[in-house]
């Protein structure tokens, strides 16, 4: 389906990001993978894409909270793939804490994470893809792009930012053959949530399993968390024909959350 299409898809080291690049090189896509980790981890994960799908497949360990890397990045994706066809902005962090204790530097590097990388990725690649006539920007939000929970000021603050960023890129696209939509998962059990589990604990003076039944799942009505790979499959469903008309979209994937 996607033959001859190159997707950079960031934070694609671990979690969502990574289902997203099985999934893309499955329906044939070249794929860029970006984000942090062991790097003979990450290389077996790219020799692995390259095997299992017969694609080609890159990998830059750009810090996107730094402008001048991701400036690397986009370059690299230039010259050795002719360019990102579908931009998945997927990297991002958490950091759970009272607005009154929120570490400054948090604060900082969530937004500049989980949003002002986009603005950097989206505008390098937006000339690319007009020049096409085709494209494909999908953002990783959150079901808190649409409602907020307590204890998360950064990142709530930072998807409500993607969300209005999302609909902004939909429109100076939408006559170039450019789609821009988010994707809004609610609990996706990944190293993400591990982490917020053990920090909303020490918070609420909770236990571990609590967090899991009371706090995450209490807001997911189906009572089950989302998978990766049905993120993934939402993302793959965006960027084929059948996804061509979905344009400056909040795509829910939470259970029921933000029905209620
Ligand atoms: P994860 O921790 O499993 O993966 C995060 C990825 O981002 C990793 O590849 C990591 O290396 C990369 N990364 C972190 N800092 C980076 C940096 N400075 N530069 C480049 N890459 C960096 O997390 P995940 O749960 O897969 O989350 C992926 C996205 O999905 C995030 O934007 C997150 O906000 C969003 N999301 C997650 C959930 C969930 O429940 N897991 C729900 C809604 C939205």
């Amino acid at each position: 389906m996607l033959d001859g299409k190159t997707a950079l898809i960031t934070g694609s080291t671990s979690g969502i990001g990574a289902a997203i690049a099985e999934r893309f090189g499955k329906d044939g896509a070249n794929v860029v993978l970006n984000g942090l980790g062991d790097e003979a981890e990450i290389e077996a994960q790219r020799a692995g894409l390259e095997k299992a799908h017969g694609i080609k497949a890159g990998y830059a360990n750009a810090d996107l909270t730094d402008p001048g890397a991701i400036e690397g990045l986009m370059g690299y994706v230039a010259r050795d793939f002719g360019g990102a066809d579908i931009l998945v902005n997927n990297a991002g962090v958490q950091h759970v804490s009272p607005i009154e204790d929120f570490p400054v530097a948090k604060w900082d590097l969530i937004i500049a994470l989980n949003l002002t990388a986009a603005f950097h990725t989206t505008r390098m690649a937006m000339s690319g893809m007009k020049e096409k006539g085709w494209g494909r920007i999908i953002n990783t939000a959150s079901a808190h792009a649409l409602v907020a929970s307590p204890f998360k000021s950064a990142y709530v603050a930072a998807k409500h930012g993607i969300a209005g960023f999302t609909k902004v890129v939909a429109l100076e696209g939408a006559e170039h053959g450019v789609r821009c939509n988010a994707i809004c998962p609610g609990y996706v059990y990944t190293p993400l949530v591990e982490g917020q589990v053990a920090d909303t604990a020490k918070s609420r003076g909770m236990s571990e399993e609590e967090v899991k039944r009371d706090v995450l799942l209490a807001a997911q009505p189906t009572k089950e968390f989302v998978t990766s790979e049905q993120v993934a499959a939402m993302a793959s469903f965006l960027c084929s024909p059948d996804g061509q008309q979905i344009n400056g979209a909040m795509m829910q994937i939470d259970g029921g959350w933000v029905a209620q």
